[in-house]
């Protein structure tokens, strides 16, 4: 096992622990020294400074979808916040007429208070998106929360067309959730999956993974539905062209999704092939677990990560 394959699991694994969480938030030393490595992959911590972002992103061509970044909200009144929080996002998107919609987790919301709190809030949530003309994206979590999430897209596709969904391709039971998804509206978002998983449930992070990804990015190709192919693979984007230019297929329904501060030029190169292109831009004060997340993915970050801390003014 690598040095570099433990580094990514430890990190995986410091991403899940809240209290490492709470430890973080409540020590403004340790906070403020680790927030500039952070800051490459957010749009800042306020509102305001995520809006600012997202129009330049936009003045480069490239969608934007914003997340108020936080997940596992243990406190009723905390999810009633985030979910406030995000009016003010779908407010803010709509007044300064961004080209933007709005990614959230569930649990963020109030699903892991109460199931029916987090579906209410959703709810709230999609009103204001579909009367502002905006989509709702919906994040996929922890193993443990797939099936609940599922289940809540389920109920608001019910009632409305603008709530898209995030599948995990490493996940073994995703192909049959990716046609179920299918019959449902709303995009549907491939990712490979970022969180811990036990081995019976998910795939390695190799080749294996990389075909599972392959196969069903071409299911979804083929189904027409509304797709956003959120991958930095380079071999993979290289596939879906090489598929959308063979089958001939309409590009308007397909989407390349990344990660801020992650790859951009290959966003950009995506962009200046004619298609449709989104960043997504999280913000807000809960980025340890993002950032543990972002520097597992890529481990040669944590060096960027150093430079970042050292060199910073604090
Ligand atoms: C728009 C979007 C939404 C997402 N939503 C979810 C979600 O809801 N649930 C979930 O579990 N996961 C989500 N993810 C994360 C995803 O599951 C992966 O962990 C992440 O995208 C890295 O996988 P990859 O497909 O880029 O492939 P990888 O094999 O991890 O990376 C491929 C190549 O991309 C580059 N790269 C990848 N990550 C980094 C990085 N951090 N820094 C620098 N270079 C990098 C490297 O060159 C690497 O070799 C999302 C990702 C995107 C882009």
């Amino acid at each position: 096992m690598s040095v570099e394959f433990e580094a990514a699991e430890a990190l995986r694994h410091i991403a899940l622990d809240e209290t490492v969480k709470s430890y973080v938030l409540q020590h403004p030393p340790l906070y403020q020294s680790l927030r500039p490595a952070a800051m490459r992959f957010i749009g800042g911590e306020t509102l305001n400074q995520c809006v600012e972002i997202t129009k330049s992103l936009n003045q480069q061509g490239h969608a934007v979808t914003i997340d108020f970044m936080g997940e596992s909200t243990r406190d009723a009144s905390l999810a009633e916040q985030a979910t406030q929080e995000f009016l003010n996002v779908i407010q803010a998107i709509a007044e300064q007429d961004l080209d933007a919609s709005i990614s959230l987790d569930l649990s963020h919301i109030g699903m892991v208070v109460d199931p029916e709190l987090g579906y209410r809030n959703a709810c709230t949530l999609a009103a204001a998106s579909e009367q502002a003309g905006l989509e709702m994206m919906i994040s996929m979590e922890s193993t443990d929360r797939t099936d609940l999430i599922l289940e809540i897209h389920q109920r608001l596709c019910e009632q409305f067309r603008n709530v898209g969904i995030t599948l995990q391709a490493y996940l073994y039971r995703t192909y049959d959730d990716l046609l179920a998804a299918l019959q449902r509206p709303g995009k549907i978002r491939l990712v490979k999956g970022a969180y811990e998983a036990p081995q019976s449930l998910a795939r390695s992070r190799d080749a294996e993974l990389d075909a599972a990804y392959s196969q069903l990015m071409e299911t979804l190709f083929q189904s027409g539905h509304s797709c956003s192919i959120a991958t930095h693979d380079p071999s993979l984007l290289s596939d879906a062209q090489k598929f959308i230019q063979e089958q001939t297929l309409a590009s308007e329904k397909i989407e390349f999704e990344m990660l801020q501060g992650v790859t951009p030029e290959r966003l950009t190169t995506m962009r200046d092939s004619g298609y449709r292109t989104r960043v997504y831009l999280p913000y807000g004060q809960e980025w340890h677990l993002y950032l543990c997340n972002r520097l597992a993915e890529y481990p040669p970050n944590l060096y960027q990560a150093i430079v970042d801390i050292v060199s910073s003014d604090v």
